[in-house]
């Protein structure tokens, strides 16, 4: 935890023992090639550990496994009482082996301890543990049938799942996925991210020291474009939760279709608009649209990265941003006082340099970053990158460049707000600032988005939904609603003589 120094971080990290093996059929296992490849520390460019590289091969064996669980029964028929109690004893060990996860976390990812400790962890906690502890208080329904009929609806669940995950939110997004589809009786193929699959395959260990029956849950490490692609296209995996960029979700749509209409629910991109009006806690909303920004180095689907400010008060609350903005130059993730780490890679790092470039070139100014830093450590950091006098058609302000990079954008009236907002493909949240309750509310209803925030930005816990409008997907994590990505309705009709 934060009594712990940078140094104590650094001397446990170094005694890690890490496990890279795959997850299948309740122990882990090399991959039938025995081929590995090595995931990097961000922070250093440095290999932490070889990883498994598995194959069709081995998707076939684990969807082989995960069907056998299903039709046995073992877990899908379990009562759900009993389901909960693997869950929660699952996330008590997570809670037990916190600091070791969260360190993992951090090495694989580049996350600043902080925020591992204090963030990631205990979401993956709270989502299991909940998750675990609703599955045996919902309820089925009977519908108003005429008297001679009873009619049972109830919700069962979809078979064999895959989740697969991106890398900006490892143990976090893993969980979101696992806990809703484990409780209610799916067993589960989760694909990491090729750069991320440590946190996964650890907790995938204490599932089964929980409880977890063989078979249930297999990690399989690999890459997308082959091993995704290959259970994309699985004719006997019923069904597929994703959390990724918007154009890898359109192609496991197209897998579907193209096999056997897998259910398909995707947690994809976003552009967010963070809008400011004059009578705002200006001090507030100036700390909180950097926390929106940089937080996770920007690479935060839900990032406030489109920062949309009434006209009259620009020059003011550009002040108040910019120091804010200062705030967050990155530093060596293991220190407990770094708030920013790297990027994830140096392909992610060029990416967002190039934009950098792009919006210089389009015109807007380049007011604060944008340079490349902390080069002597061999990391991808990259400062904190503000433009302004950005127009919302500019690419900067369109596409989604996923990392710590704020385009400010003037408006004026609360129409010219809405329509700047919702001028995007994407859909997936916002927030709104201002202490006149009509404007607040209005707008809030007006922009398109999964999530809305009133006078805070990445509001929100495990009891509310969480998802896209438009481009930004089709699924709901998180909350009893997530439940209904992983169940099939089913009706029995029942006639008395
Ligand atoms: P990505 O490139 O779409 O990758 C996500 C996952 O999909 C990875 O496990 C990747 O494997 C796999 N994949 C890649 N190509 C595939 C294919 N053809 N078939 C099947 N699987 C494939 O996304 P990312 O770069 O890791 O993550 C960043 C993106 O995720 C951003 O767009 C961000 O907005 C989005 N995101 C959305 C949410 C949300 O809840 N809406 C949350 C977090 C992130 P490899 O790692 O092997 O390529």
């Amino acid at each position: 935890m934060l009594d712990k120094t940078t140094q104590d971080w650094h001397t446990i990290a170094a005694a890690l023992d890490i496990e890279g093996r795959a997850f299948i059929n309740g122990r882990y296992v090399d991959a039938l090639s025995g081929e590995t490849r090595p995931t990097t520390n961000p922070a250093t460019g440095r290999p932490l550990a070889e990883v498994a590289l598995c194959g069709t091969e081995d998707a076939d064996l684990a969807v082989g496994h995960a069907r056998a669980v299903f039709e046995r029964g073992d877990w899908a028929n379990m009562a759900p009482m009993d389901r909960k109690m693997v869950l929660v004893r699952w996330a008590e060990l997570i809670e037990q082996n916190a600091d070791e996860l969260a360190l993992l976390e951090s090495l694989d990812v580049g996350k600043p301890i902080s925020d591992t400790t204090a963030v990631d962890v205990p979401a993956a906690v709270r989502t299991i543990r909940w998750s675990g502890e609703a599955i045996d208080k919902v309820y089925g329904e009977i519908s108003p049938t005429p008297a001679n009929t009873l009619a049972l609806i109830q919700r069962l669940p979809l078979g064999v799942v895959t989740a697969i995950v991106p890398w900006n939110f490892p143990l976090s997004t893993t969980a979101w996925k696992l806990a809703p589809a484990l409780a209610t009786g799916n067993s589960v193929i989760l694909k990491p991210a090729s750069s991320t699959p440590l946190s996964a395959l650890r907790i995938a260990g204490l599932a089964a020291e929980a409880g977890l029956p063989e078979g249930v849950l297999q990690v399989l490490p690999g890459p997308g474009g082959s091993l995704g692609r290959h259970l994309g296209l699985h004719m006997d995996i019923d069904g597929q939760t994703f959390t990724g960029s918007t154009p890898v979700g359109k192609q496991l749509m197209a897998y579907s279709g193209r096999s056997n209409l897998k259910r398909t629910f995707l947690e994809l991109g976003g552009k967010s608009p963070n809008i400011v009006f004059a009578d705002a806690n200006l001090e507030k909303a100036a700390a909180m649209a950097a926390v929106a920004v940089f937080y996770n180095g920007g690479q935060t689907c839900t990032a406030g990265t489109r920062l949309i400010v009434e006209e009259q008060i620009l020059d003011r609350f550009m002040k108040l941003v910019l120091e804010s903005a200062s705030k967050w130059m990155p530093g060596d993730p293991l220190d407990p006082a770094t708030r920013m780490g790297p990027m994830i890679d140096q392909a992610q790092h060029d990416a967002v340099a190039e934009y950098v470039g792009i919006g210089c070139a389009e015109g807007a100014e380049l007011v604060f970053g944008g340079h490349r830093t902390l080069d002597e450590t061999g990391g991808y950091f990259i400062e904190p990158t503000v433009f302004r006098g950005v127009n919302n058609a500019m690419r900067i302000a369109q596409e989604e460049i996923f990392g710590p990079v704020l385009s400010v954008i003037p408006f004026t009236g609360a129409d010219e707000a809405v329509r700047i907002a919702n001028d995007s493909i994407y859909g997936l949240a916002g927030a709104v600032w201002s202490n006149d309750i009509n404007t607040a509310h209005k707008v809030a209803a007006a922009v398109r988005v999964g999530t809305m925030g009133i006078n805070n930005y990445f509001g929100g816990d495990i009891t509310v939904p969480f998802g896209g409008f438009k481009q930004s997907g089709n699924g709901r994590d998180k909350s009893i609603h997530a439940f209904h990505d992983y169940t099939e309705l089913k009706t029995t009709w029942i006639e008395f003589d």
